[in-house]
């Protein structure tokens, strides 16, 4: 991807080098997404609760740290903040098509660990996306991860990492993920597995979509999108489940196989618009 000369988002925060460690009186399992509001509210409870006890002033000690950068991760933020900005261009464009409003996001650049609106997260989980204070988590390092093990090579491979999980910002803005959050209320863990596949599957697409129109900036390079259906692949569930268990447990996927990945990643940047996307349709039979 030619990204030197694109502009950079001014949405991204650098929290690297900053280790928010919990304090020993804290036992605090982090809170997935479904956590939200509601966890967030019950954090500041215990915060007030602690204080009061005469212990801790804080459930969580933040160190501010010099951030600890080397030139690699730098550039790599550099990136993000391109990728992310094309996608601010690109989203507000698309909204406005169909008489919609677009709000951007936020993206925060961590190391290892960060308190987020959803929780107390580890870098462990991967990239993610946070309903509930509207942003987007990301540890740089896991951009080497995909490439050291995981085979997910290039440039374009981290930009579509990026653009899923703004996918799951457009998602979120579209008002499909309070619907996910009502239908798992209603639904076993199996049924509400499939939901998660067809939720991730469409942020592949949405991804895809970007692709298709940050190609008309004329920034793509030979081989871009191949980085890309190939980093799709790489993250399958079912490759996955073989790398880390040896086997195949269709149950628990919450992604979608290699294959599904690839195919609605490259359906989005075929046909780079909002209506081919219903992975709902497809997958909840
Ligand atoms: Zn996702």
């Amino acid at each position: 991807m030619k990204w030197r000369d694109g502009r950079r988002s001014s949405n991204v925060e650098d929290r690297r080098g900053q280790r928010q460690t919990r304090s020993t009186g804290g036992s605090f399992s982090p809170m997935t997404m479904g956590g939200g509001i509601g966890g967030l509210i019950i954090m500041l409870i215990l915060y007030f609760v602690m204080g009061g006890m005469g212990g801790t002033n804080s459930p969580f000690t933040a160190n501010q740290d010099p951030v600890v950068t080397n030139a690699q991760e730098d550039e790599l933020k550099e990136f993000t903040s391109v990728v992310l900005a094309y996608t601010e261009d690109i989203w507000h464009e698309l909204f406005r098509e169909q008489g919609l409003v677009y709000e951007e996001p936020r993206l925060v650049v961590f190391t290892d660990q960060v308190e987020s609106g959803c929780g107390f997260q580890s870098a462990q989980v991967g990239p993610f996306y946070c309903p509930a204070d509207k942003s987007v988590y990301i540890d740089l390092s896991f951009f080497s991860v995909m490439e050291s093990q995981l085979g997910a090579e290039g440039d374009f491979a981290m930009a579509y990492v990026i653009a899923h999980e703004v996918g799951h910002h457009v998602q979120n803005l579209l008002g499909i993920t309070d619907e996910m959050n009502r239908i798992r209320q209603s639904v076993s863990q199996t049924e509400y597995n499939r939901y998660s596949v067809a939720l991730e599957l469409q942020a592949d697409y949405l991804a895809g979509v970007w692709a298709h129109h940050v190609e008309d900036f004329g920034v793509l390079e030979e081989g871009d999108l191949e980085e890309a259906l190939n980093a799709a692949s790489a993250i399958g569930d079912d490759t996955l489940q073989k790398r880390s268990s040896g086997r195949v447990v269709p149950d628990n996927f919450t992604h979608g196989t290699s294959e599904q990945r690839r195919y609605w990643l490259y359906r989005g940047f075929d046909y780079g618009d909002l209506n081919h996307g219903d992975t709902f349709a497809e997958i909840i039979q």
